[in-house]
């Protein structure tokens, strides 16, 4: 197992939905940013299935989960873009369509590292979680050779790594602290709409307040779990490729 990349000047993570990214990696996205690296989002899809309430307005879905991935970026300590690709939700695809703009951003934004959810993770359902994971493996072997997508009139960028999280086989852990971990529960938290559909915290509820708790101890259970892989008390894993 390894443990801990150096610090890089800039990193992307490539996400399905708004929340993914802090799920993923949002301790070790907040560690970086308070080392000065320069953290940007990317989100594949709207988020416009996020609900339980069949009669939400999804328009205000849309732009209230923009307006929560937001504000997620700015408590991981995050500088960087936040961008919004705008496909449908639940409705993604890994086409050459999609990994063009995937490409388009990792060019645009040049980071040193991606992150991003692990395609070849088994048994995972969620069709958008593969596909998102596939763009950005996708993306980064598009981005990194000239040739691919010449149009676009900007510089090839081949990253330093690739970290993907939710991983089939992690080999990777990145260490992170008491402060990470609030961070990443602040960035969690900002994602208000999911309280209750995600996080299982029902704000109107008497029980709000044990709930919260019960879902904070999960997050840390996760990252003690993650750290343990490497030895350390709080991490999180991932399968690390560096030969890009
Ligand atoms: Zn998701």
């Amino acid at each position: 197992m390894e443990l801990d990349l150096p610090t890089p000047a800039s990193a992307l993570a490539i996400a399905a939905h708004p929340d993914d990214v802090e799920f993923g990696c949002g301790a070790t996205l907040a560690k970086w940013a308070a080392a000065g690296c320069v953290v940007h989002h990317l989100v594949c899809t709207d988020g416009s299935k996020g609900t339980w309430d069949p009669a939400q307005d999804l328009p205000a879905l849309v732009a209230q989960r923009q307006d929560e991935q937001r504000a997620a970026a700015r408590a991981l300590g995050a500088t960087g873009e936040v961008v919004f690709l705008g496909w449908p939700d639940g409705e993604l695809d890994s086409a050459v369509r999609q990994r063009w703009q995937v490409a388009y951003w990792i060019r645009r934004l040049t980071p040193e590292v991606v992150l991003g959810h692990d395609p070849w993770k088994r048994y995972r359902l969620h069709p958008d979680h593969r596909h998102a994971g596939f763009l950005t493996v996708d993306g980064v072997v598009a981005a990194r050779d000239p040739h691919f997508f010449p149009e676009q009139s900007l510089p090839h960028h081949r990253p330093a790594a690739l970290l993907l999280f939710e991983a089939d086989e992690p080999d990777h852990v990145e260490a992170v602290g008491e402060a990470e971990a609030g961070r990443k529960l602040a960035a969690l938290e900002s994602h208000r709409s999911q309280l209750v559909s995600t996080m299982f915290v029902d704000e109107s509820s008497p029980e709000a307040e044990r709930q919260r708790d019960a879902f904070h101890t999960r997050v840390r259970d996760r990252l003690a779990e993650h750290g343990a892989l490497a030895g350390v008390p709080l991490g999180e894993a991932f399968k690390a490729i560096t030969e890009l």
